[in-house]
């Protein structure tokens, strides 16, 4: 029996699931259940140590109807309406506390970390370790206020986007056998965004986000660039994957890639086929480490936020990839490098913690 690697995760949708019933079955964190991908008794089954957790913001169903804006040269490719600030405000507030209640609740097996040493000490004592994480910054107001109290709160991670526009970027829309490259880079709010980042410590993540917007971050922000959950765009070409020149872009700051267990970013056909063999994120796998090397790629499942393999399943199918990996030839150090050894440098870099 070789021993079991902790498995740390850049992205997960769980607390979309918990939120809103109607997602999850009304589901508790703590208890086992047949809904969605993650749960704690999952997690432990699974060898999963933690991860970012994500507060992704759902359309505002009180909103009144609005045509979606048209994205880049492609008439194909559509953006969702922008979100109002207040509404974004409202939810992420309510899904932070959520988290936040969730450690309340269990503080001897959930801990929201704020720092790379509390994640290693969480990994070695079996506690979930959950960064939060907000997919979409359309709840900071242009004057950083929002951002400064939320980084109080805990927030240590910031998507610029989600795939829609907002004031401080403009997401790249969901697509198949076409480039990321969809339309403008950062506004200048988005630049101060990022140096706001740069300065609270607060990791900017770039998966979302469009070519140029990428651009504009490697240019400008003194962290390592992360994309949390994307793949390589040579093996499926979807807007949402990294080209061979972000990728080594990324390699160039020694930053990092979450491989996403999204069907739809895996497969060169993009179908969203849950028949999908688990050679196929170890292809991605393969891929980054070539290309980017094996200090930069990690893992971003989007558990409960995507058709994942059904070789994987859920967090209990981490295992079979672990095992499909050491098949493949990587060996101890380099599975203790991608399941959670890069993340915690990269964070560490990036937060500055000693
Ligand atoms: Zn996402």
């Amino acid at each position: 029996m070789s021993e079991t690697i902790p498995f740390f995760d850049g992205h997960n949708d769980t607390l979309l699931h918990l939120h809103f019933p109607d997602r999850g079955g009304g589901r508790s964190f703590f208890e086992r259940s047949d809904h969605g991908h993650l749960d704690l008794p999952r997690a432990r089954e699974g060898g999963f140590g933690g991860g970012f957790f994500a507060i992704h913001l759902p359309p505002d169903p009180t909103a009144p109807p609005a045509a979606a804006s048209e994205a880049g040269p492609s008439t194909t490719l559509r953006l969702p309406p922008a979100l109002e600030r207040a509404y974004a405000q409202r939810l992420v507030i309510a899904m932070s506390a959520k988290l936040f209640r969730m450690e309340a609740e269990s503080p001897d097996q959930f801990h929201v970390v704020k720092s790379a040493s509390e994640i290693e000490q969480c990994l070695e004592k079996g506690v979930l370790a959950a960064i939060l994480h907000f997919e979409g910054a359309e709840s900071i107001d242009p004057e950083m206020e929002s951002l400064e109290v939320f980084y109080r709160a805990g927030l240590r991670s910031l998507g610029i986007v989600w795939s829609r526009p907002n004031l401080f970027a403009e997401g790249v829309p969901f697509g198949f056998a076409h480039s990321p490259d969809t339309g403008p880079g950062l506004t200048d709010a988005g630049k101060a965004l990022v140096r706001a980042c740069n300065r609270l410590g607060i990791m900017v993540d770039v998966s979302h986000l469009n070519e140029k917007g990428f651009w504009d971050v490697a240019a400008l922000s003194d962290a390592p660039i992360v994309a949390s959950h994307s793949n390589a765009h040579a093996l499926c070409p979807a807007t949402r994957n990294l080209t061979d020149r972000q990728l080594d872009a990324i390699a160039e700051t020694h930053g990092m890639v979450g491989v996403n267990f999204s069907v739809t970013f895996l497969r060169d056909d993009g179908a969203r086929d849950p028949h999908t063999p688990i050679s196929v994120v170890v292809r991605h796998v393969d891929y980054l480490v070539n290309r980017i090397g094996i200090d930069c790629v990690g893992f971003g499942s989007d558990f409960d936020g995507a058709t994942i393999p059904q070789e994987i399943g859920d967090v209990t199918g981490l295992p079979r990839l672990v095992a499909a990996l050491r098949e493949r030839g990587y060996d101890t150090a380099a599975l203790r490098k991608l399941a959670h050894e890069n993340w915690i440098r990269v964070l560490r870099e990036t937060w500055r913690d000693a």
